[in-house]
């Protein structure tokens, strides 16, 4: 069988805030093959963006890692800064929410676009150049020539996003993180990008780490999910399953809060409460004070996460009884 391209076993991330360290992230698995398209879902605030910068090395300095995030092979957490800024850039890079944090506003923007060519691979000027030109008319820029000589304050906001995927894109990368590409623009620009964004995903084999709290954009782009609450995941599957069958409550209620067209089904159901802070998680299970199904062992133990079949993980109690009682369960 192939072997993954992304690798995430136990990732643990914590900050340290006031002494003491708040976990982030509390033991994250997590692979990605060759050219697949993965969704990681779930509210703000559950440690999607936190495991992207993890892979990326980008983490602020209060911050501890353990863990291992092997890819190709080799376990990025024990590289040094120079052999993780080869990665970066080259095989894999990202694309952030807001370009106009990402991108360098008095860089003209065929210049950024050509500093991961400049940084990685020897060409010269002129060809770079070339290349950048390439790049911006495969992201769809109608006036490269013009566009190349610009500043990033003089695109609109789909503009920006199509320049950073040219910049994402440079190096041709096995791995594209996207942590919420879209959120920031409307509607149909959102289509547009997506839309760019999958096919030249597709197009070039490559995987891609799509980050999301929108389920909508999950069924559009991606192959397979994994749920995200407070620093865990606690399901995975393929996205058609994880629609047509979800597992986890907490699944389940990101699920019917996506509104439906047809007639009685059309109203939105949020799921009551808020995610819990990080420096008071529940001590079993971190979904319970949410769930309408807590049992008393979900308050005091923490349900593992396993395989229930061949395409599904989940962690919840309710699919351990599931699993115990199938011999004894009425239905
Ligand atoms: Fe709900 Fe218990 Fe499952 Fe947690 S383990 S999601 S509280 S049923
Ligand atoms: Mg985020």
């Amino acid at each position: 069988m192939e072997k993954p391209l992304l690798d995430i076993s136990n990732l643990k991330v914590s900050f340290k805030s006031d002494g003491t360290y708040l976990n982030a992230l509390s033991g994250v698995n997590l692979s990605i093959y060759p050219g697949e398209s993965v969704a990681l879902v779930g509210e703000s605030g559950c440690g999607k963006s936190v495991t992207s910068l993890s892979i990326m090395r980008l983490l602020k300095a209060n911050a501890k890692v353990e863990g291992q995030i092997s890819f190709n092979g080799k376990n990025l957490l024990s590289l040094g800064t120079k052999e993780m800024r080869k990665i970066r850039g080259q095989d894999v890079s990202m694309i952030f929410q807001e370009p106009m944090s990402a991108l360098n506003p008095v860089i003209r923007i065929g210049d950024q676009i050509g500093e991961p060519l400049f940084l990685h691979e020897k060409l010269t000027k002129r060809q770079i150049k070339t290349r950048v030109l390439e790049l911006l008319r495969l992201v769809g820029i109608a006036r490269p020539e013009e566009i190349y000589r610009e500043y990033i304050h003089q695109l609109s906001g789909g503009m920006r996003q199509r320049v950073m995927i040219a910049m994402a894109m440079a190096c041709k990368p096995k791995l594209i993180i996207a942590d919420e590409p879209t959120t920031a623009l409307d509607v149909t620009v959102q289509a547009q990008i997506l839309d760019l964004l999958r096919n030249l995903q597709k197009e070039n084999n490559m995987a891609l780490l799509l980050i999301t709290h929108d389920l909508g954009v999950v069924s559009e782009m991606c192959e397979r999910a994994a749920v995200m609450y407070a620093g865990k995941i606690v399901e995975e599957s393929t996205v058609d399953t994880l629609f047509n069958d979800p597992r986890h409550p907490y699944t389940k209620g990101l699920i019917s809060s996506i509104p439906k067209l047809e007639g009685e089904r059309n109203r939105l159901k949020p799921i009551p409460g808020n995610v819990p802070s990080l420096a008071n998680m529940p001590q079993g299970c971190r979904f319970a004070p949410r769930c309408e199904f807590a049992m008393e062992q979900c308050i005091h133990q923490e349900p593992s996460y396993m395989a229930i079949n061949k395409k599904t993980s989940v962690g919840c109690w309710l699919e351990r009884g599931n699993n115990d009682d199938r011999s004894t369960a009425t239905s």
